[in-house]
Parts: structure tokens; C-alpha cells; sequence
């Protein structure tokens, strides 16, 4: 199956994610319809929050042709896709700068400085603790995923100006998260103001 991707100005994306405790098969059903959701929005990266899912699990899958950088593929020892259970920072080093886009802000890119290349440590589908070391785009893949499981989000990176010329879209994609959201929520939200 595959699920209704959460746009920015849902709850459920500024929740932090709960530690897997069993790798069962509600987990791996999880990360099978994470990968056919994130593929069906033709997306590089996609995290168990942006479909109102608790758990903390991610899918990623760079296609070769974008694992690239001067005619060389980056990670040719990665097997994608990558399912990512706990994922834990192990380690980052150097820097780049590129665009960065989300399937919870379509339309959106920003220009965003992110290590080369981390290391994390995670739990795979069999529930065998292991670690893998990503550069370039899967860098940034990895990170943006874990972001996502700690409920921080593209639009917190965005510096003031850049704040400034997406504003219009921003308002835009909460006004329509807010129309989707379930009639109570609404009204809670609005009397907390
Ligand atoms: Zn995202």
C-alpha cells in the first residue's frame, strides 16, 4: 500500500519519532510501503513521520545516475534502497553546499550547507545493528531523513531571507494542511491561540 504524504503544517511532522523496540513484521510491512510511497512521489528519501507513522524508520534510495560527481559514482558499496531503523549519527566530515527539496514542501529548494560525508549507525530489517558511511547525496539524504525523526524540518534551515522569498508558498502549503486536517484538530488548534 502506500500512504498519503503529510504536508508541512501537519502536527504529526514536528513529532519526534519512538525508538523501534522489535524489528517484527508491522516494521518491515512499514518500510515496504514507506519505499512504494516515496517512489509513487518520485522522491529521493522519505521518513515514517511524513505519513503520520510514530516509529523511527527511514527509506532512502538515490538512483545511480544522481550518485555522481565528476563521472564516479560516490557510494558504489551502498545497496539501495536503504532502510534505515534508530539511526544514530556516528560521524560527519567536510562540507557541501546543493539544493535541498521535501516531499512535506513541494515546490520548495533551498541552498543548504550539509557535511559530505556521515556515518550512522542503524538497525536493518533483520534486526542486526550495523553502520554504513554515505557521501555527497546520500549524505544529505541520510541527514535530511533524520531530521525528519527528530521533527526538525526543511523550513527550520531556511535563513531569514530565504524565509522571505518562500513565504507565499509556506502560507500556502499550511493553509492546505490545515484545510486537511481532521475537523477536531482545527478546532483545537484554533482555540489554543
Ligand atoms: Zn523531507
Amino acid at each position: 500500500m502506500t500512504y498519503e504524504i503529510l504536508i508541512y503544517g501537519h502536527p504529526a511532522l514536528r513529532r519526534k519519532a519512538a525508538p523501534v523496540v522489535n524489528v517484527n513484521r508491522d516494521i518491515v510491512r512499514l518500510a515496504e510501503d514507506l519505499l512504494n510511497t516515496m517512489r509513487r512521489a518520485k522522491g529521493l528519501g522519505l521518513a515514517a513521520s511524513q505519513v503520520g507513522r510514530p516509529e523511527a524508520v527511514c527509506v532512502i534510495e538515490i538512483p545511480a545516475e544522481l550518485d555522481a560527481r565528476g563521472g564516479k559514482r560516490e557510494n558504489p558499496d551502498v545497496y539501495m534502497p536503504l532502510v534505515l531503523i534508530n539511526p544514530e549519527l556516528v560521524d560527519a566530515r567536510g562540507t557541501q553546499v546543493g539544493q535541498e527539496g521535501c516531499l512535506s514542501f513541494p515546490e520548495i529548494f533551498i541552498e543548504l550547507e550539509r557535511p559530505y560525508e556521515v556515518t550512522v549507525s542503524y538497525s536493518d530489517l533483520e534486526g542486526r545493528r550495523t553502520q554504513v558511511a554515505g557521501r555527497g547525496l546520500l549524505a544529505r539524504a541520510i541527514l535530511h531523513e533524520m531530521e525528519h525523526l527528530a521533527g526538525v524540518l526543511l523550513v527550520d534551515h531556511m535563513s531569514p531571507v530565504q524565509k522571505l522569498s518562500a513565504a507565499p508558498r509556506l502560507k500556502k502549503l499550511k493553509k492546505e494542511a490545515r484545510h486537511r486536517l481532521p475537523k477536531d484538530v482545527v478546532a483545537r488548534r484554533t482555540s489554543c491561540r
